[in-house]
């Protein structure tokens, strides 16, 4: 996508989501806007930062990594949000702040131990699979608490919330159902869990719905930037 366009995408994703904060009585910069940048270049990446943007998402380590020492920008916060191979957890836990993609409790053992100890832990969410789809990562709901009680005990990453990517509905009631449930569960667990304040929900397709629900942060990649190449 051109810059400009780009310039132009996020003022208005910016408003709907602010439009969307005081239709739903949520308070001002409650939902932290999330750009997903996979498969999209550093000239775009720059222009987004160039338009403020702080927060970056990205699915595939490798590339991930080359853009990241490409940018050397140290105003930018970088949140893991694709599956994790335990041979890249090394890498993610020195290059980002944030993952929202954790499922397993070995890949939180790996990324805590190996999270330099001069950076401070790193933010996490639990992926949940919340419409139980086969083909879908996420833990089943009903193994999250066993999960999240484990990650509390690990030093070097801090249990933060929950992450979720329904299956596609194009309904906004829908969709919202879907969140509901989410939203449920995330608190029910925040009893448990000191350190929960994040609902990772929204994309561009659902992100209005998950706003109405709760969400503290939308991951927004082609709202932004564009369709991805295939
Ligand atoms: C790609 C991706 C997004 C962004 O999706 P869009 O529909 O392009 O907004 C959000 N979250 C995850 C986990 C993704 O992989």
């Amino acid at each position: 996508m051109s810059t400009p366009a780009i310039s132009s995408a996020l003022t208005e994703i910016r408003s709907q989501i602010r439009a969307a904060e005081i239709k739903w009585h949520r308070s001002e910069n409650s939902v932290t806007l999330l750009a997903v940048t996979k498969k999209k270049s550093v000239i775009e990446i720059r222009e987004a930062m160039s338009c403020g943007q702080v927060d970056f998402g990205e699915n595939y380590v490798d590339e991930a990594v080359k853009k990241i020492h490409q940018l050397q920008d140290d105003g930018c916060c970088w949140h893991f949000i694709g599956s994790i191979q335990s041979n890249k957890t090394k890498l993610i836990a020195k290059h980002f702040s944030w993952v929202h993609s954790i499922d397993r409790l070995k890949i939180a053992q790996r990324l805590s131990e190996q999270r330099p100890v001069d950076l401070p832990p790193l933010n996490c969410c639990i992926q949940v699979n919340i419409d139980g789809e086969s083909t879908k990562a996420g833990i089943a709901p009903d193994a999250l608490l066993a999960l999240g009680n484990a990650i509390l005990a690990l030093p070097g990453i801090r249990l933060r919330g929950l992450m979720v990517i329904p299956a596609t509905q194009t309904e906004f009631h829908q969709q919202r159902a879907v969140f509901s449930r989410v939203r449920t569960l995330y608190e029910q667990h925040c009893e448990y869990w000191p350190d929960m304040d994040t609902l990772s929900m929204g994309m561009s397709g659902d992100m209005l719905a998950a706003i109405a629900e709760g969400s503290t942060m939308v991951r927004i990649g082609t709202a932004i930037f564009g369709e991805r190449e295939a």
